[in-house]
């Protein structure tokens, strides 16, 4: 069966579409149709009031994370949705992303989630267009542009926002992107690899 929510911790992380922009070397989802014991890889995305109907009372969680096995933004709609269901309970939202959002939906979106999402972590994953495209092979060639365009968009917008970076791409990579978040005018999180 499909799993469209799932809990981490005290966190509620949502799992809307398979479907991504990108083809990161190291995702998760590679060769895998789970992830932490959850069966992610989706037979068929679901509708945001079968995800709200799942959420319930979203005080019970610290954060409720769109996240899953692909992009979120491709169900903007339906995130914006359940981020005001969620908001309606007393909950927070946070948007995992690989920035692509404004590209994949052909417009600015970055106006849209101000309001809606409490937090949005852009994976940067490399501080040049080079390595990005190397690692996260985009099916887009302007998807690195696009996801610094989006940055700073949240940036003007106001929506606290910041990038991250996987500690395997090395000091000196973590050091320039620090430097090329601070361009952008936001903060740099280093995650650990997940295996
Ligand atoms: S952006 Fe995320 S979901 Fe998409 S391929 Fe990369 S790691 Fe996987």
């Amino acid at each position: 069966m499909d799993t469209y929510t799932y809990r981490i911790g005290e966190n509620l992380y949502l799992n809307l579409t398979n479907r991504c922009s990108n083809r990161c070397t190291f995702c998760v989802r590679k060769g895998k149709e789970t992830y932490e014991g959850h069966a992610l890889w989706l037979k068929r995305e679901p509708s945001a009031e079968e995800v709200i109907a799942e959420i319930g009372d979203a005080s019970r969680y610290s954060e409720v994370v769109f996240c899953g096995f692909g992009e979120p933004t491709y169900r903007l709609d339906a995130m914006l949705q359940i981020c005001d269901h969620v908001h309606g309970t007393g909950g927070k939202t946070r948007l995992n992303t690989n920035g692509h959002g404004s590209l994949i939906n052909g417009f600015d979106i970055a106006p849209l989630l101000r309001g809606h999402l409490d937090g949005v972590n852009i994976s940067l994953n490399a501080p040049t267009r080079e390595e990005y495209d190397k690692i996260c092979r985009p099916v887009h060639r302007e998807g690195y542009a696009a996801l610094l365009d989006f940055a700073r968009a949240l940036r003007r917008e106001g929506v606290n926002c910041w990038f991250s970076v996987v500690d395997f791409i090395g000091e000196e990579k973590v050091a320039l992107s620090r430097a090329l978040a601070e361009e952008v005018g936001i903060p740099l999180r280093v995650r650990e690899m997940i295996e």
